[in-house]
């Protein structure tokens, strides 16, 4: 298997100057939906400030409902793509329709799978064929195999720049929104070279979790963390409650440059 530490010890990908899966922590950061040019360039303004290495932001949203907002589509994607390039930020999005490829393949940086699309072979297929790195999250209840299965699909094809996001899986426990599966981390850092990134956001549904697990998370060997951050978090069009303020998200990237001196 193309995932396993036997084929290939360590993945480092870059993405200008950046590394993910070097030796320091990278953080993803940005809102769960792009809302507006304004609101996201004020919100990327501070994300640079702050020391963000990826902006995100979703164009197109996998939401639940269908009646909940979907996302400002290609729209998003042009205004993710003009605040990445004024910023000199690298930026990632989801791609959620083999049919976008073609529209967002040049403008964005990581394209990402989302969970619910883990499964989603044909679209894995046609991101192997691509030269880009692809961040992908873990499926909602997918065991380990199932997800590095997935991870394969993509290599097969030939684009070995293949990022693991560990979101949370669905389990009988309810309080939060998922439950984050910090031994994954740990296990698939024996398991496999790819970088690891964490998304605490998704995988606990509470902003006031973000911190402690953004720590564990490195702590058990993420190679960064994925964190929904916003100027106003309970305005936000989704995800507000996950969703933490600027201040604290300074304060976990400055953890986290500890951390990764003393580890
Ligand atoms: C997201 O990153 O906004 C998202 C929808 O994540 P997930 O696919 O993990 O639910
Ligand atoms: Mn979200």
């Amino acid at each position: 298997y193309l995932v396993t530490k036997q084929h290939k010890d360590k993945t480092i990908i870059s993405i200008k100057e950046l590394e993910i899966g070097g030796n320091k922590s990278v953080v993803i950061s940005g809102p769960c939906s792009i809302e507006s040019e304004d609101i996201l360039r004020k919100i990327a303004l501070d994300m640079k400030e702050s020391g963000v290495d990826i902006l995100r932001g979703g164009a197109f949203k996998p939401r639940t409902s269908p009646y909940d907002f979907q996302g400002l589509g290609r729209v998003g994607i042009d205004i993710l793509c003009k605040i990445g390039n004024e910023m000199d930020i690298p930026v990632i999005t989801e791609i959620m329709d083999v049919r976008e490829l073609e529209y967002m393949i040049d403008k964005v940086d990581i394209l990402q799978v989302g969970s619910r699309n883990m499964y989603n072979y044909p679209l894995l297929k046609e991101l192997g064929r691509i030269d880009k790195p692809v961040l992908l999250k873990r499926g909602l209840s997918a065991t380990i195999k199932e997800f590095l299965l997935s991870a394969e699909y993509i290599m097969l094809e030939g684009n070995e720049k293949v990022i693991l996001c560990e979101r949370g899986i669905r389990t009988y426990e309810n309080y939060m929104r998922n439950t984050m599966d910090i031994a994954s981390i740990a296990l698939l850092k024996e398991m496999t070279h790819l970088p690891i990134i964490a998304d605490p956001s998704h995988a606990t549904g509470k902003r006031s979790l973000i911190e402690t697990l953004s720590k564990t998370a490195v702590a058990a060997g993420a190679d960064g963390v994925l964190i929904e951050a916003h100027i106003k978090p309970d305005s936000a069009w989704s995800d507000g409650k996950q969703t933490i303020n600027i201040p604290i998200l300074r304060d976990i990237i400055r953890t986290l440059y500890y951390t990764d001196e003393v580890m």
